[in-house]
């Protein structure tokens, strides 16, 4: 998925994929639709597409579950998340604030901004609401250069 932009995905799907990522494997429309407060009808729409491009996975009578791409995915947008609520967290907002702005916005920012400004944050571990992983930017190309530190 190196050809991810991080804006292929709705807001609306993005909650779905976080949520699939959490609640791991077998995952039921009823769950997602008392979760989301959304119609069932409206979840299994959502679901069929998200599972046509690739990122969900539907074992009849069983439930949802990520794909590897799904997976890949949702660790770019827990990473997207926790970069643009640690800077808004920097620069005033309690962490809750934070994490709502975030919430509103998120789905706009392009991968490549993010591991911009993660890189110019010397990748951070931890941010307001849980630990960052870096598996998703750019990192790994990073190693060899002789400017670090
Ligand atoms: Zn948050
Ligand atoms: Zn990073």
């Amino acid at each position: 998925m190196d050809d991810m932009t991080g804006l292929e995905l709705s807001p609306r799907k993005i909650e779905y994929i976080k949520y699939l990522f959490e609640k791991g494997d077998n995952v039921r429309t009823t769950e997602i639709s008392a979760h989301m407060e959304v119609d069932p009808s409206t979840i299994t729409k959502a679901i069929n597409e998200l599972a046509s491009s690739g990122y969900v996975n539907h074992v009849p009578y069983r439930g949802f579950s990520l794909t590897e791409k799904g997976e890949e995915y949702a660790h770019f947008l827990l990473r997207r998340h926790r970069i643009l609520s640690l800077m808004l967290n920097h620069y005033g907002l309690t962490a809750e604030e934070s994490c709502a702005e975030v919430a509103r916005f998120e789905a706009y920012v392009s991968k490549k901004a993010i591991n911009t400004i993660c890189d110019s944050m010397g990748h951070p571990t931890f941010g307001v609401c849980g630990r960052i992983e870096h598996d998703s930017c750019n990192l790994k190309h990073n190693h060899h250069e002789p400017h670090e530190g």
